[in-house]
């Protein structure tokens, strides 16, 4: 009998942002190892997937439970894993259980879905041929201008996650060393309040700083012109 783990790709806030296959997946999979086994409950809950074993498999455990669960693959287990929201992997997760499938030679599969990466980057307007994500920001000021400094050097559209704590010192330091960039921010896509906010980063910075920062954001810059 031959197990596989299937990574899952899972809703970035509408829950409806779920394909059949994955639907599919979820329901014939043995075991669904999920980084937050309440969240994920929600979202199962609400997809009519009641009733399956959930096992917990975040950053903090998953170079000690990836192999646990690749072990059982091979013993002929499916199980699905879902972050917490999008795509396993981009931010999230996901990395080491694919690593531990490759040494144990281990089937596994990757589900196409929601990545709130790809969904800002054409949202956004910039030009998509060639991007970089470099993930979450660094809390520290001087990482955080050198990353975004990379990016805007490099003629490609930069994107970053960024939290609401920080946008607005993070578009402070963009309006120093790139006033002329184009740059967006990409807010709760998906849910009610989905807002693309587009200009310089002096024009933003202005907008945040009198309506506030909630949500969650990705933000993005280029610098080509
Ligand atoms: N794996 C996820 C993906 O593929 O989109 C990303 C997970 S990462 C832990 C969470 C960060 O992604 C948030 O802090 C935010 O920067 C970004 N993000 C996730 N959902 C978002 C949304 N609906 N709108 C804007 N940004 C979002």
């Amino acid at each position: 009998m031959s197990g596989k783990i299937v990574l899952v790709p899972t809703p970035i806030g509408n829950l409806g942002d779920i394909t059949l296959r994955a639907l599919e997946v979820l329901k014939s999979a043995d075991r669904i190892a999920c980084e937050d086994t309440r969240r994920s409950g929600i979202l199962l809950a609400h997809h009519g997937v009641s009733g399956k074993p959930l096992v917990s498999l975040h950053e903090h455990n998953e170079s000690r439970k990836a192999p646990e669960l690749v072990a059982a693959a091979k013993a002929g287990e499916v199980i699905a894993f879902v972050s917490d929201a999008g795509m396993p992997g981009i931010s999230d997760p996901g990395y080491r259980l694919v690593q531990a499938c490759l040494e144990a030679e281990v089937d596994f599969e990757v589900l196409p879905g929601p990545s709130a990466v790809l969904m800002a980057l054409i949202g956004s307007g910039m030009p998509c041929h060639a991007f970089r994500f470099g993930g979450f920001l660094s809390v520290k000021k001087g990482k955080r201008k050198e990353a975004m400094s990379a990016a805007l050097e490099s003629g490609e559209t930069g994107i970053f996650f960024e939290s609401p704590h920080r946008i607005v010192s993070t578009l402070e330091i963009l309006t120093e060393i790139a006033p002329e960039a184009k740059v967006c921010v990409a807010r709760e896509l998906t849910k009610k309040f989905e807002t693309y906010h587009r200009g310089t980063a002096a024009e933003l910075l202005e907008w945040f700083k009198s309506h506030g920062t909630k949500g969650e954001m990705v933000i993005l810059m280029n610098n080509a012109g």
